[in-house]
């Protein structure tokens, strides 16, 4: 565990509180989850792109900038998806504090890596999303060809396919992208945060 007995963490002067008043929004931690291929990518983009034009700073973590770069040591066996959680809750435990709005776009499948992101950022600052689609329709979408390449075999513990996804108990709120536009889901997010954020 390291030597985290001689650490002795600095009260620094500019803290959250003052950051806040310069950036006048609150943080908060807009964790999206879902089947590849459900619409988080898509969701993300479009919400961000929202929170942009209405005057908020946020940051966008994802596969593309966390699997190749941060997290790019990591594979897929239990042990690596925990540790692939652990640290994107820590970045983004630590992007709260510097007073941004956080956005993740992960598959995320299992409640115990949804209910450890939530404790590391503390459940006031945590919303969960889930991105509801089935299998089916995912599969039929197959953006990236990945589900082709899980019936073949050629990827394993594949989520949906060969490994469970684990539907949230306790969402924040559930968008449903089989039945929404991607505005309508976007303006159901946008509309459910937007008093935590000012
Ligand atoms: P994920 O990030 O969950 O793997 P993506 O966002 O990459 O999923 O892909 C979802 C695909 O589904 C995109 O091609 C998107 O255009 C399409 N799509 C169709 N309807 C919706 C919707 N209502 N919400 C989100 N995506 C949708």
């Amino acid at each position: 565990m390291g030597n985290s007995q001689n650490l002795f963490p600095h009260q620094h002067f500019v803290n959250a509180e003052l950051r806040r008043k310069l950036t006048k929004q609150k943080p908060i931690l807009i964790w999206l989850s879902g089947l590849s291929g459900s619409g988080k990518s898509t969701i993300a983009n479009e919400l961000e792109k929202k929170l942009y034009e209405n005057g908020f700073l946020s940051y966008l973590l994802d596969g593309d900038n966390i699997r190749i770069g941060l997290n790019k040591d990591l594979g897929f066996s239990d042990e690596d998806r925990k540790e692939n959680i652990r640290r994107i809750s820590e970045v983004s435990r630590l992007m709260l504090d510097a007073g941004l709005i956080v956005i993740t776009a992960f598959i995320s499948p299992f409640e115990e890596e949804r209910e450890l992101a939530k404790t590391l950022v503390n459940k006031e600052n945590y919303f969960l999303v889930h991105v509801n689609c089935s299998v089916e329709k995912c599969e039929q979408r197959d953006v990236k060809g990945l589900y082709k390449k899980a019936r073949a075999g050629e990827i394993k513990n594949f989520t949906g396919i060969d490994s469970p996804y684990e539907i949230p108990s306790d969402p924040n709120l559930i968008v449903d992208t089989e039945k929404e536009t991607v505005s309508e889901s976007v303006e159901k997010i946008f509309h459910a945060i937007s008093e935590k954020i000012t």
